[in-house]
């Protein structure tokens, strides 16, 4: 069953860079699967494009993401 919840990441503008590389994120931010979104309000999303493929990870993961088996660091 794939999980229900998710998180939106919202940052101020002058952090969204910085908080996108912290410990904020966790490992989809450095993750090759990641796609980070943002609205034209400022909010930040981290979207996980392994949820496309696969139900077993959320497509809004719930932040920070510590542990993840879809986690590759990107090159
Ligand atoms: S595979 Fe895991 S670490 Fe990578 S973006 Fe998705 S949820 Fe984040």
């Amino acid at each position: 069953m794939a999980p229900t919840h998710c998180a939106i990441l919202i940052l101020m503008p002058d952090a969204r860079q910085q908080t996108h590389n912290s410990l904020g994120v966790g490992l989809c931010a450095d993750c090759l699967h990641a796609r980070r979104l943002e609205s034209a309000r400022g909010s930040v999303f981290i979207l996980c494009n392994l949820s496309l493929t696969d139900p077993r990870f959320p497509k809004y993961p719930r932040l920070p993401v510590l542990s993840c088996d879809g986690y590759k660091k990107k090159p």
